[in-house]
């Protein structure tokens, strides 16, 4: 009562709750949560990979505070990473095993759960064959739960049906690496962007998506940035030149780049004959990428393009850094090849300052990447080398048959097969397709077709709420291993917390459900029953791999705060870049190759029926499909619901101001109330929707085309109609104005490529 009068009267200045005290660690904290104890561990939500404490009160985490000697982020978090404790204890954790009965999902046993999965895993295969189980795994798990969850699927189920959500992210920049360097793994560090003199940011919005790479580059004091995209995103607000490219025109653009180089004779002749393979080939081809013709494609001038080529030979030291824009395309690999041509031609790769660099998404992608299973065996070796498959088959010690000689099918193969009725089994772990995925209307279709439906996530999703069974799984925080972060550096992430209610560790899952399966256990995991006993194998599976953890140690990690792979006795404290004088490229003759690739107009232009460019992306308050940030009020608030980004003049057309709803519809589907934000930052005839909301689901929208290489979704261009309540019949298509000797865009509607219109041309 007296509270109540203190607060009536204003009196009330809440001393208590906003005391602060001293903490020996951190100095100065708040009182109320000030911890018992500080656990070291690494951020679970990005792919930058920043050290943190996770601070515990009375066994709840109650505190994240950014690691001050941590390299990546030296003390700092970005807003997801520091309410990330609040996670933990969101009310959507699935904090027990689920069976579906009659309808509902109703709490079981772990033995309930794995006995019903294993009894139907078993007789669909006896039925239908092995590879009719199939696994779509994610980027979130630690890498010692995707070694173990990859060795159970394809050693102890036999199944090679197994691909994960890091397909819809990282895949491009894999097969771009493997294509063009002979084998995955980013080539640079964050120091480089802190060296460099000219950093190339191309389709990476860092500012919202990886904002702690910010820091990085603004050490740089001499550096130049460059950002090129289609839409003036945050990032293009640090450029000293912004360059707005044409939607999915950025092949041409590199092409075109290194047209101008060679035409210039500005490449490193020198480094060329010495390291690469190609350029007599490439030569030629580039003959069909001349500057008049790439500015018509991209929308970029002849003197823009020019001066582009010349940022890239001026300097000693030029990086690129790409992410989403560049790897979620139909032509995602070879786009990556084009990029990593430029430097090739250069000789910027393999020196401090230099190197084309993918930034991962999600915290684990790279953990999945080398551990493989997914595009390659583990420790980055490929589908069919007899020899490096009896090396795993030996170190691992089980017969060399039972190890998949080739890849099994890519994400959206697994759900095409499942449509064909001839996968019958998915089991999905920690990842939500019922919001990321493209074209959702099919794969709700196509998942019901499913005899079972297997989700093994530490919250209840979209996929979760659909599923046969769901395997309670724990979280960041409550569980222990390692994470590998963009720069190839292996962090430590511990448990500070014990999992929720009834829920289990992912790699206690694995282990424990692999005990279903008459002897697959003792073979695949004997005695095994900590990540560490994981890890230990990892470390002799990826020994004198390009991924070498090797020198690696749990105690290593806690002590250094991350070290960058490989990492052995010849690199006892881990290497900062790859494909240096002492690390060849993973080829045959340890030479990269220049590659000739080849732009491609998008298979769904903008047409009359739909005549917008849907671009999807994400926001610095959210994480992926919002199952862990939707509960933390402080994230939430700030991005409750999706929004539609209109150029002025589209919105004038269509008589909306920001605030007002809309709807937009594509021949797949149609998303209504979204709120519009009118904004110079997207071209007119484009917008621009983040994807995390499955209240505006903008993957109802999005096409099914896919890089043939990679298989990753192009998520990026989709041709849709925009509907306010003032013009529900949406947007005319606008002429496109066309100079030059090319009329890309009639080529565009024409469906004819660049190439055979050149070739007609002449
Ligand atoms: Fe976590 Fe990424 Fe934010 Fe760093 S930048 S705190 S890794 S979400």
């Amino acid at each position: 009562m007296i509270d109540k009068i203190k607060d009536f009267l204003g009196v009330d200045i809440q001393e208590q709750k906003y005391k602060l005290s001293h903490d020996e660690t951190f100095g100065m904290i708040a009182d109320e949560k000030k911890p018992d104890k500080w656990v070291f561990s690494t951020c679970g939500y990005c792919g930058v990979g920043c050290g943190l404490y996770i601070g515990v009160k009375d066994g709840k985490a109650v505190y994240t505070k950014g690691n001050p000697k941590h390299f990546v982020n030296k003390g700092t978090l970005c807003p997801k990473g520091l309410s990330e404790h609040q996670m933990i204890n969101s009310p959507h954790r699935v904090q027990t095993p689920l069976i579906k009965r009659n309808g509902a999902l109703q709490p079981a046993s772990w033995d309930e759960a794995f006995t019903q999965v294993s009894t139907e895993f078993k007789r669909i295969q006896k039925e239908y064959g092995n590879k009719a189980v199939a696994v779509i795994g994610t980027g979130q798990f630690l890498t010692e739960e995707f070694y173990t969850l990859g060795k159970f699927v394809q050693l102890g189920l036999q199944t090679n049906n197994y691909d994960g959500n890091t397909t819809l992210c990282m895949a491009s920049a894999v097969m771009g690496y493997k294509q063009s360097l002979g084998s995955d793994g980013p080539t640079s560090s964050y120091e480089d962007f802190e060296k460099a003199d000219t950093i190339f940011l191309v389709g990476a919005n860092i500012a919202d998506n990886h904002p702690i790479l910010t820091l990085h580059i603004n050490k740089n004091p001499q550096k130049k940035v460059i950002v090129i995209d289609p839409r003036a995103s945050k990032t293009s607000q640090m450029a000293d030149v912004y360059v707005p490219i044409k939607p999915r025109t950025d092949l041409a653009l590199y092409n075109g780049l290194a047209y101008i180089i060679l035409e210039q004779g500005w490449e490193n002749e020198g480094y060329i004959l010495a390291n690469t393979n190609g350029i007599k080939a490439l030569r030629k081809h580039l003959q069909d990428y001349p500057p008049q013709e790439v500015a018509n494609i991209t929308g970029i001038d002849v003197k823009t393009l020019y001066e582009l080529a010349r940022e890239f030979v001026a300097n000693e030291k030029v990086m690129t850094a790409w992410t989403m824009g560049v790897n979620q395309s139909f032509m995602g690999t070879d786009t990556v090849s084009a990029i990593i041509n430029l430097h090739l031609l250069t000789g910027h790769i393999g020196r401090e300052g230099t190197g084309p660099f993918s930034i991962t998404g999600q915290c684990n992608a790279m953990g999945t990447r080398e551990t493989g299973f997914t595009s390659s065996l583990p420790g980055y070796r490929n589908y069919g080398d007899e020899a490096a498959l009896k090396e795993y088959a030996q170190i691992v010690n089980v017969p060399e048959e039972i190890i998949p000689r080739e890849r099994g099918y890519k994400y959206a193969e697994i759900i095409d097969a499942i449509d064909k009725g001839e996968i019958k089994a998915l089991w999905i772990t920690a990842t939500n397709p019922l919001v990321s995925f493209v074209n959702q209307e099919k794969i709700r279709k196509t998942l019901a077709k499913l005899d079972l439906l297997v989700v093994q996530d530490a919250f209840l999703g979209d996929t979760a709420l659909i599923a046969d069974v769901v395997f309670a799984a724990a979280t960041w925080g409550e569980k222990e291993g390692v994470y590998t972060n963009s720069e190839r550096r292996c962090n430590k992430a511990n448990k500070a917390v014990e999992p929720i209610g009834n829920a289990k560790s992912d790699f206690d899952i694995i282990v424990a459900f692999s005990k279903y399966f008459e002897g697959v256990n003792e073979m695949l995991f004997p005695n095994w029953s900590e990540p560490r006993d994981a890890f230990e194998e990892w470390r002799k599976v990826s020994k004198g791999q390009l991924c070498d953890y090797s020198g690696i140690s749990y105690e290593l990690l806690e002590e250094h705060g991350g070290i960058q792979w490989p990492c052995n006795e010849q690199f006892p404290l881990g290497s900062k870049r790859l494909y240096t004088e002492d690390i060849p490229f993973r080829t045959a003759d340890k030479k990269a190759k220049l590659l000739c690739v080849e732009w491609h107009p998008m298979a769904e232009p903008a047409n009359a029926a739909f005549p917008v460019i849907l671009n999807t992306g994400r926001t610095v308050e959210q994480w992926h499909t919002r199952t862990k940030t939707r509960d933390i009020a402080i994230l939430d608030n700030l991005a409750p619901e999706a929004w539609v980004d209109v150029n002025p003049n589209d919105a004038k057309k269509l008589k909306v101001k920001s605030g007002d709803r809309m709807s937009l519809s594509s021949p797949r589907g149609r998303v209504d109330d979204v709120v519009v934000r009118v904004t110079g930052s997207v071209r007119e005839g484009t917008v621009f929707v983040p994807f995390h909301f499955n209240t505006q689901l903008v993957n109802r929208l999005t096409q099914e085309s896919f890089c043939p290489k990679s298989g990753e979704p192009n998520f990026k261009q989709t041709a849709i109609q925009l509907h306010s309540q003032e013009v529900p019949q949406g947007l005319e298509l606008k002429e496109q104005e066309v100079s030059g000797a090319i009329a890309h865009h009639k080529v565009v509607f024409e469906g004819v490529t660049f190439k055979e219109k050149v070739s007609s041309a002449q």
